[in-house]
């Protein structure tokens, strides 16, 4: 797929913003289609089926938080909040409601533009898995982003441990190098091996029955990590 191809959906009331993104993005090759309002955003989202979807929070109708949510609940469209909402606790609701990047207001044309390549990147290679993930009593819902245990519920995984779990899905029987990790959930200039530990410790206390002893997330010593997974949602080597 080309970038020629590529459908934006804006979902801003502020006109001058919407101004500056249509320019924006019809200048580096998108076609743009624009929503006044979550009501609207949303029946966009289904008649124009985007390729990448924009949203503000501060919405006239209703919060934007509420148009990820409802454009999650169907479609892995990638989606990318634009916001002044500069709050730690914002941000994170966002990525909770399945939001895929958090820029900034004011904000850079030139980072937007790269966070949306970097998005669609993402997405059209396929490397959203949308499938089941058995881990032991705990089945993992790529594609909603949610785990269930069988006895105790749902488990809440942040956006960094998804997109961890995510990568190894990918490649998992495999072993995937700490770099090669790194780069795909940080990107090639941030993140770093410590942080990546601590998220990988954490995944091991939601998923793994018991996270010292760890049966799917395995530590390939020196090297990288290697997801295990039930076996009979196992791919052959
Ligand atoms: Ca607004």
């Amino acid at each position: 797929m080309t970038e020629a191809m590529h459908l934006v959906l804006i979902i801003e009331d502020d006109q001058a913003i919407q101004h500056v993104l249509r320019m924006l993005f019809e200048g580096n090759a998108f076609r743009v289609v624009v929503a006044q309002s979550a009501a609207q955003g949303e029946h966009y989202a289904r008649l124009h089926r985007p390729d990448i979807v924009i949203v503000d929070l501060g919405l006239p109708d209703r919060d934007g938080l509420t148009v990820i949510a409802a454009i999650r609940l169907w479609s892995p469209v990638p989606i990318l909040v634009l916001s002044a909402r500069a709050v730690e606790a914002q941000r994170l609701a966002a990525f909770d409601q399945g939001a895929d990047d958090y820029v900034g207001k004011p904000f850079s044309a030139p980072e937007l533009i790269a966070r949306v390549r970097a998005a669609s990147r993402r997405h059209v290679r396929g490397d959203l898995p949308m499938g089941r993930l058995e881990l032991g009593e705990i089945v993992v819902d790529l594609g909603r982003r949610v785990a269930h245990h069988r006895d105790k519920g749902e488990i809440r995984l942040t956006p960094t441990e998804h997109r961890i779990l995510e990568t190894l899905t990918r490649h998992r029987e495999r072993i995937v190098k700490h770099a090669d990790i790194i780069k795909e959930v940080w990107g090639p200039t941030r993140g770093d091996a410590r942080s990546l530990r601590v998220y990988i410790r954490s995944l091991r206390g939601k998923l793994e029955k018991d996270p010292c002893r760890p049966q799917h997330i395995l530590t390939e010593l020196g090297v990288g990590y290697r997801l295990v997974v039930n076996c009979d949602s196992a791919v052959e080597e």
